[in-house]
């Protein structure tokens, strides 16, 4: 099965790629946490995705699909994965269209009132890259016992500006995946648990 999440930021999609991993048996491919991996490893690529991505502006889609068609060389593709944070512009949506036939679009719906408070709240771990909201997270820890920082990016005039990003340039993918005949759509405004459940129900 191959997968494409699509949804705002702190629509949940990384939170939900985690549960499909488990329920399905396929990794999650973020291009986000490609371009933060190779941050820390301190790459030439890194280093100038940094300066983009820490004001919320696209890395360029060149040096994005090239990473992303290297991890999907991996072996553990073999049976399928899920894509969380690609595509995000019509331009990549037509690249990875000749590259490979999907299966699936989920497009994660969650009200933007509902977005800003989480990405306002949210955490992240340094040491794994999870995610945690404040308020249903009290703890200054990851589960995994590393420490929790708020990223760069969702500080609020950052978010704002993701935002922006995303209705002029991502949300257009809805239709472009309708017109497949490929997209469902799982509501994602109640917890984490309900809104996996709706997506497997939408997989079966
Ligand atoms: P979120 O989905 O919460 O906005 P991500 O971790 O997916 O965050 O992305 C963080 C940043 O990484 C984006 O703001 C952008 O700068 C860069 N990025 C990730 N994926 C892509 C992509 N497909 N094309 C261009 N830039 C990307
Ligand atoms: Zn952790």
């Amino acid at each position: 099965m191959k997968l494409v999440l699509i949804g705002a930021p702190g629509s949940g999609k990384g939170t939900l790629a985690g549960k499909l991993v488990k329920a399905l048996n396929i990794p999650a491919i973020s291009t986000g946490d490609l371009l933060r991996e190779s941050i820390k490893a301190g790459t030439e690529i890194g280093l100038e995705a940094k300066k983009l991505m820490d004001k919320g502006i696209l890395v360029s889609t060149e040096i994005i699909f090239e990473m992303l068609k290297e991890r999907l060389k991996k072996d553990d593709t073999k049976n399928g994965y899920i894509l969380d944070g690609f595509p995000r512009t019509i331009d990549q949506a037509q690249l990875l269209d000749d590259y490979v036939k999907l299966d699936l679009c989920l497009y994660l719906n969650v009200d933007k009132d509902k977005i800003v408070q989480r990405l306002t709240g949210r955490r992240t771990c340094k040491n794994c890259g999870a995610s945690y909201n404040t308020e249903l997270h009290s703890n200054d820890k990851c589960d995994c016992g590393g420490e929790l920082f708020i990223r760069e990016d969702d500080k609020p005039e950052v978010v704002a500006h993701r935002f922006d990003v995303y209705s002029n340039q991502t949300a257009p993918l809805i239709d472009f995946y309708k017109n497949k005949g490929i997209l469902k759509v799982v509501m994602g405004q109640e917890n984490p648990e309900d809104t996996f459940k709706k997506a497997m129900e939408l997989l079966k």
